[in-house]
């Protein structure tokens, strides 16, 4: 039978890039650089549903982590990772291998290893000061919110994974060593 048994879990826009905020994006469509070697390998993906496409849609303002850290974002983003950990239970107990879940360094969701805090909000007039807005701006070593929530249910289901990060600032300079791990 022809198949790796081999699984990732990917953020939704290194298969996507069309999902992110406008302007963010660094490929075109499916992040290849990374990708394309890893289908070589015989990966299967599974995409993760993108959080805030699907909570405030394909106009969004970039935000900051504080923005979706609300109780209402939080209890959204279980109901749209809880079907994922059960095809992630079936897999392992039908014998597959989880490989790792590949997310987002710098998304106020999808960060890994660091995400962007500030002072954002409020009404944009013409009293707005944008300059200090974008000066409260900062990285910080935590995960996004989206990521807190989805590593909260793996430990809950005792599903063990590793977890990558491609930097949204630069992805080309994350790929070397994700794929010196998963190749
Ligand atoms: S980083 Fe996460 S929240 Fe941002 S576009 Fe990608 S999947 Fe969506």
């Amino acid at each position: 039978m022809l198949r790796s048994k081999q699984i990732l879990l990917l953020s939704h826009c290194l298969l996507n890039v069309n999902a992110k905020v406008y302007k963010l994006a660094n490929y075109e469509g499916c992040f290849e650089t990374l990708l394309s070697p890893l289908m070589k390998d015989g990966y299967g993906f599974i995409q993760l549903p993108c959080p805030e496409l699907i909570t405030c849609g394909v106009n969004r303002w970039g935000q900051v982590k504080e923005q979706y850290e609300t109780e209402f974002f939080k209890e959204q983003y279980k109901s749209l990772l809880k079907p994922i950990i059960y095809q992630l239970l079936d897999y392992k107990n039908n014998g597959y291998t989880i490989s790792g879940c590949i997310g987002i360094d710098g998304s106020p969701n999808c960060g890994i290893t660091k995400t962007t805090r500030g002072k954002w909000g409020g009404e944009i007039d013409d009293t707005f000061n944008l300059e200090e807005t974008l000066s409260s701006t900062r990285s910080v070593n935590e995960k996004g919110v989206y990521m807190e929530v989805f590593c909260e249910l793996l430990d809950k289901n005792n599903l063990d994974l590793k977890i990558y990060a491609v930097d949204e600032a630069d992805p080309i300079s994350s790929v070397k060593n994700i794929l010196k791990e998963l190749l």
